[in-house]
């Protein structure tokens, strides 16, 4: 199963992400993280990321495209993927068409996280509180400022990609607001209707 999670910053990709991976058994492709642990490695392309991602700004399309495209032909990601934080951008979405074409591997669910926005820095403050009391590093891009400029990105460079899928008829809307086993249940209630059931 290849599945695109959407949403905004803080929208709970990441949770959703890492519950359906223990579900279906397929990797979570989370690119903030792959993109942060290049930054804590200090690779090149990680010393090119970290200001631009500290600032809360998108990291190039040729530097994300390139990870994923390493990252799917991987052995775990044979089977299918769960893809987070990726496609960001409609370059990207268009990118990530080609590869999954040319594998003649497509794509079998893209859903969305529909939520209100106004509760977004909300969540984000209670992940650094949970972070600190946990005794782990909060994010640099977890601050009021950085998330300001997550959100402008989000606005203005994500939600076409929301709209990308519409027209491609493959965007199917969840209530992210909802408690955190009702969302899993709901994306699985999608994954398993008829619809997406004879693609897999
Ligand atoms: P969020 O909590 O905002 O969803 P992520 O962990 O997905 O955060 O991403 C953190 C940062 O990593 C982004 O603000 C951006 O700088 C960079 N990043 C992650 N994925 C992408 C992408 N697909 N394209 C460009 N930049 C990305």
């Amino acid at each position: 199963m290849r599945i695109i999670l959407l949403g905004p910053p803080g929208a709970g990709k990441g949770t959703q992400a890492a519950r359906l991976m223990a579900l279906h058994g397929i990797p979570q492709l989370s690119t903030g993280d792959m993109l942060r642990a290049a930054v804590k490695a200090e690779t090149p392309t990680g010393l090119r990321a970290k200001d631009v991602m500290a600032s809360g700004q998108l990291v190039s399309d040729e530097i994300v495209v390139g990870i994923v495209a390493e990252r799917i032909e991987e052995e775990d990601a044979k089977g299918g993927f769960i893809l987070d934080g990726f496609p960001r951008t409609v370059a990207q979405a268009k990118a990530l068409d080609v590869m999954l074409r040319q594998k003649g591997k497509p794509l079998d669910a893209v859903i969305e996280l529909g939520v209100d926005e106004d509760m977004l820095a909300g969540r984000i403050a209670k992940r650094v509180e949970e972070t600190i009391a946990a005794g782990g590093t909060v994010r640099l891009d977890d601050n009021a400022e950085a998330f300001r400029v997550r959100l402008a990105a989000y606005r203005d460079l994500t939600a076409p990609v929301s709209d990308y899928y519409r027209q491609t008829g493959q965007l199917q809307r969840v209530d992210g607001m909802a408690p955190i086993a009702d969302v899993t249940g709901q994306i699985d209630t999608l994954l398993s209707a008829p619809a997406g059931a004879s693609l897999r």
